[in-house]
């Protein structure tokens, strides 16, 4: 076992069992001191998504840095009702009780990054653990290195080493931190990694979130607005460079509005991109130049309507626009996770139904149509990890609702109060007095078991 590593999770687990993180006055100062210093360092952390991922400030601004401050504020506005021992309605078997439940942290938590949104899918997370009084030993990606830098600075100044503490590396690092015995696991990535997790974590008993990804379904039907449908797609798809867990991974569309609306796809892309978005600061990169050749590698053989054109050295991969005839192809059996929007048409909704069964359950599902009552009736009958009526990746930024996935898109869930929970264990517990015992459930019971089962008929 790793030497370093292994002092490093000592601090923590002493820090743990020192019971500072029980302190809730604590947990807030330190929310709001992590607030404050990402404030102070919010230019450095757009400089960095900028080099990492050619994000736009503004692109920046609204799904990494606000995202964060949000899930901040509302933990540090609740905190104090969340952690509250509520009392429960006792059982009649057990009277006279006062019964309860009572949020514990876990204790010692991992956490595993992915480098799309590094710094929100870092933070957040985090917020909730720290919320609830677990230390965090935080591994960002690898290949997101300028953000990785940045939180792992970030979270030194605000935090003990003990509390918090940043291990960069890639899978060989993240390897060796999964031999360990965690009290809780939170991953975010891939399935196949998301699959090395669980198998490690159940070598120990620990429990885990797992936020993964898959191929997430648009079904566009003929009442549709071909204007704000396509604005909402593009916007959904194109964001971050289609590198997005909840992007719409492929259209399908009805056959009577196919053409229109690929056209003003187009013309939508124009709009916020420009018609050369290698020159637009307002359109991303892709991650790595493995991620590029996996990219390219998914168009060919195939249709293209639109784009297609790459620049593996500048990490630049135009948006394109790809006509699909069969299933066949990696394009349409794995997670594109780049800006490649495949398009299927349908005539009738079997149609659309063989389609989506095909899949195992997504991360993520859209319907635009304008009969909301069927919009409702589609999504409610596919199980999917969260979704939306004529919008599309906009779900997540309600913190009112959970967010995660369903077999193999993924397992747990967070966001606002859910990442408080996810990381306590809700433990019950009963209190009853001394001074009376009914003799009921004492035996022998022969005397008394028509009476027992009359009462526990009635309770
Ligand atoms: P990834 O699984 O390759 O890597 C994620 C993290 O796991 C990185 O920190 C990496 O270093 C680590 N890792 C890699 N190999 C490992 C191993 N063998 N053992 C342990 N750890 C290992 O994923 P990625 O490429 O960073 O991210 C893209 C994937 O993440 C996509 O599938 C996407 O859908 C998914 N994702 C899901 C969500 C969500 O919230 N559900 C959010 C973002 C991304």
């Amino acid at each position: 076992m790793d030497n370093t590593l292994k002092s490093i999770i000592n601090n923590q687990i002493d820090y743990f069992n020192s019971r500072k993180t029980l302190n809730i006055n604590f947990r807030i100062q330190l929310l709001k001191s992590l607030k404050k210093e990402i404030e102070l360092n919010e230019k450095e952390i757009e400089n960095a998504l900028n080099k990492d991922l050619g994000k736009s400030n503004g692109e920046s601004y609204l799904t990494e840095i606000w995202f964060v401050y949000s899930e901040i504020k509302i933990a540090l506005k609740n905190i104090k009702k969340w952690v509250k021992r509520k009392p429960i309605r006792s059982s009649l078997l057990n009277f006279p009780s006062s019964d309860f439940i009572v949020p514990e942290p876990y204790g010692n938590t991992l956490h595993i990054s992915p480098w799309n949104y590094p710094f929100q899918l870092s933070i957040a997370p985090l917020v909730g653990a720290i919320a609830a009084g677990n230390t965090v030993l935080l591994k960002p990606s690898e290949y997101s290195i300028n953000t990785s830098i940045i939180l792992e600075k970030i979270l030194a100044k605000v935090f003990d080493d003990g509390f918090v503490k940043v291990v960069q590396g890639g899978p060989e690092v993240a390897s060796k931190l999964l031999e360990f015995k965690w009290n809780y696991i939170f991953f975010t990535g891939s399935i196949t990694v998301g699959k090395i997790v669980a198998q490690q974590a159940a070598k120990h008993l620990t429990p885990v979130t797992l936020e993964l990804g898959g191929k997430n379904p648009c079904v566009i039907d003929e009442t549709a607005s071909i204007k704000v449908t396509a604005k909402r797609i593009v916007w959904g798809k194109f964001t971050n460079c289609g590198q997005t867990c909840i992007a719409p991974d492929f259209l399908i569309v009805n056959r009577k509005i196919k053409e229109k609306l690929i056209k003003e796809i187009i013309n939508q892309l124009s709009l916020a991109y420009s018609n050369k978005p290698i020159e637009s600061i307002e359109y991303g990169r892709i991650i790595s130049e493995k991620h590029m050749n996996y990219l390219s590698s998914l168009l060919e053989d195939q249709k293209i309507l639109y784009g297609g054109h790459f620049d593996i050295e500048k990490k630049y991969f135009e948006p394109t626009i790809i006509e699909i005839n069969n299933f066949d192809s990696k394009l349409m059996k794995e997670e594109i996770f780049g800006p490649i929007l495949p398009i299927v048409e349908y005539d009738n909704f079997n149609e659309v139904d063989e389609i989506i069964k095909r899949y195992t359950h997504p991360l993520a599902m859209y319907i635009f149509t304008k009969n909301i009552a069927f919009g409702k009736k589609f999504l409610e009958s596919y199980p999917f990890g969260g979704g939306a009526i004529n919008d599309t990746v906009v779900h997540i930024a309600n913190d009112r609702l959970p967010f995660g996935g369903i077999g193999s898109s993924g397992m747990g869930k967070y966001h606002g109060k859910s990442t408080f929970e996810t990381f306590s264990h809700y433990k019950p517990y009963i209190s009853r007095p001394l001074w009376i015992d009914p003799p009921l459930r004492y035996p022998p019971f022969k005397n008394k078991i028509n009476f027992m089962k009359k009462i526990l008929k009635i309770i």
